[in-house]
């Protein structure tokens, strides 16, 4: 692929999060109140998280005023507010937009399942058909793509604290 450009990039990043979402609604439309997400739970929301450069562009594109205000304290996302609700949220990553799903992954062949332990109501993981599932894999290549598009195949990433101060 070749490197789409910034604005591009970032075109393509909303849309991509955008069929996130419209693939996501059915399935938490499916588990239904088995899943305790809601805004204000933040055990999800580590301090630890890192993003591709094009995903942080999102942010930085949207969030300007949030990037240039005081990080959270240290031991958990930095956006989160004193409320435990995120402060980029029509911005956040893909990863933020799937967790709580189950969600399947294949390692070395063999498939994998887990949740959240506070989604534990929605049953035994290993018993739901595949569609029940969100698959690991297809939108992490996509957006892996995109960055090696941007930067060569380095496929840069960032921490969502360091985008804090510049
Ligand atoms: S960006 Fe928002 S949703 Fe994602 S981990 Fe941080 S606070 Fe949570
Ligand atoms: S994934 Fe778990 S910790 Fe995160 S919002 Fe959902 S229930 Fe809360």
């Amino acid at each position: 692929m070749a490197d789409p450009g910034p604005a591009a990039a970032l075109e393509y990043v909303r849309r991509l999060h955008a069929v996130v979402d419209e693939l996501v609604a059915p399935l938490t439309a499916r588990h239904g109140p088995r899943l305790a997400c809601r805004a204000g739970c933040a055990g999800c929301c580590v301090d630890e998280l890192t993003v591709f450069e094009v995903e942080a562009a999102r942010i930085r594109a949207e969030f300007p005023d949030v990037l240039a205000s005081a990080p959270g304290p240290a031991g958990r996302c930095a956006f989160l507010d004193e409320a435990s609700r995120c402060r980029v949220y029509a911005a956040r990553p893909y990863v933020c937009r799937t967790q709580g799903l189950p969600l399947r992954w294949a390692e070395a062949g063999v498939e994998r399942r887990d949740i959240c332990p506070e989604n534990e109501a929605v049953g035994p993981v290993e018993a739901l058909d595949a569609a029940a599932c969100w698959t690991l894999g297809p939108f992490e290549q996509r957006l892996a793509a995109v960055q090696s598009a941007r930067d060569g195949g380095v496929g840069r990433r960032v921490a969502l604290r360091a985008l804090f101060g510049g």
